[in-house]
């Protein structure tokens, strides 16, 4: 009779399955999966370094865990210590892996000049926000209006200070959060935007 050593699960995931790729036999084998999932992630998420994080799609805001490999970036799941998600992600925060890392990704700025039909595509981002500064101040200072002329109940001309330009509005995305809503805003109104749009409502 051959002698037998105690298999412990961590021992047996390596052995038999080599970590990462378990999970379809255990479940063939009735074993809980949750417990394997788990120590199957131990394996996976080796010599990796966590970075708390939140995901960039939409103002829920779910903290995520980005796992650092020398230098790169090897995985990006819920963070189960955030009290927003609670390690949960939806499928599009779930799928945040491959924003980051993806072949396909756009990494320059894509610009077509006024008129012109072909995009440039090596812009870099400096140049794209000191564009867009640029216009901006631009735009406001062409627009900019002290004071509003109108007229009171009576139909008597009076001029209501405004200190706005209505030339200017600012448009926020389903990816913003509150903070960044909030310093959106505050930018907005001190150059004197009134057009304010964006998810939080503020
Ligand atoms: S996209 Fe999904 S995972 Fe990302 S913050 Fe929104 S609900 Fe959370």
């Amino acid at each position: 009779m051959s002698e037998t050593t105690p298999l412990n699960r961590r021992d047996f995931l390596r052995d038999s399955f080599g970590g990462g790729s378990a999970l379809g036999g255990l479940l063939g084998l009735g074993l809980n999966l949750r417990a394997a999932q788990h120590e199957a992630s131990r394996f996976k998420f080796a010599s990796t370094r966590e970075v708390p994080s939140v995901c960039p799609y939409c103002a829920v805001g779910c903290g995520q865990l980005v796992s650092v490999r020398e230098g790169k970036i090897v995985n990006i799941e819920g963070n189960p210590e955030s009290p927003i998600n609670q390690g949960t992600l939806c499928p599009k925060g779930a799928a945040t892996y491959q924003l980051a890392v993806n072949p396909n990704r756009v990494t320059h700025v894509w610009y077509r000049a006024p008129g012109a039909t072909e995009w440039v595509k090596t812009k870099t981002l400096d140049w794209a926000m000191n564009r867009i500064a640029e216009l901006t101040q631009k735009t406001r200072d062409a627009t900019f209006s002290e004071w509003w002329e109108t007229t009171d109940a009576s139909g008597k001309p009076i001029k209501k200070k405004v200190n706005h330009t209505l030339a200017i509005a600012s448009l926020g995305g389903a990816t913003n959060d509150n903070e960044w809503n909030y310093v959106q805003c505050k930018l907005m109104r001190g150059l004197g935007v009134v057009f304010i749009e964006n998810q939080a409502r503020i």
